[in-house]
């Protein structure tokens, strides 16, 4: 385990488990779709997630990628930016979201709209962790790996200032690691 870690919430082993079944979720739920989905990844944190997940996705699935910003450190902005946008059109499209984690329900919500702008389809969302009791907004992601409790965690794409992203488990920082800022 990182030294800067002080409890692992979901380990390895579980994190693939989890994407198998998922994976398979998502095959069950899209077979029957004219065209598979394209599957819409948020940068950087859903990176380890997509990779787990698309292997275990028995369809024709192609992948691309955005970049919003709403959070700096620990604490939500509340507005979310585009940072990078998609590299191609996804009018009548059918999207699957992924995400590292739904907070407040925020970015979801707001990339879900521009999606819709941007004539999409239908759009569902697939999150590794889930915090529901942090929520502001009505969000709710339609494959949910993990609901977790209200603490700030990182490792498996979850990044505190950008570190830990590179973890192969989701944990939470010893209290003296923030101190350090
Ligand atoms: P929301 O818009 O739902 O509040 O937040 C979603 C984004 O906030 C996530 O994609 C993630 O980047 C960030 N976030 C929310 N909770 C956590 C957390 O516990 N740890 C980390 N590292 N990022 C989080
Ligand atoms: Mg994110």
């Amino acid at each position: 385990m990182h030294p800067d870690v002080k409890k692992i919430l979901v380990s390895e082993e579980e994190i693939q488990k989890k994407c198998t079944q998922l994976g398979q979720e998502i095959t069950e739920a899209y077979r029957n779709y004219p065209q598979p989905p394209l599957l819409v990844a948020l940068l950087k944190g859903s990176v380890p997630f997509l990779a787990c997940l698309i292997s275990r996705i028995e369809l024709d699935i192609e992948y691309d990628f955005m970049d919003v910003s709403s959070y700096n450190g620990t604490e939500s902005m509340g507005d979310v930016r585009i940072l990078k946008d998609l590299g191609q059109s996804i009018k009548g499209r059918d999207i699957l979201l992924v995400e590292d984690i739904v907070d407040t329900g925020r970015t979801i919500v707001e990339v879900g709209k521009m999606l819709k702008n941007k004539g999409a389809n239908e759009i569902k969302v697939v999150t590794l962790l889930d915090k529901p009791s942090r929520r502001v907004v009505d969000a709710k992601a339609d494959f949910v790996g993990f609901e977790i409790p209200n603490e700030f965690v990182i490792g498996f794409g979850l990044d505190y200032n950008e570190k830990y992203r590179n973890l192969n488990y989701v944990g939470v920082l010893k209290e003296e690691v923030f101190q350090g800022e």
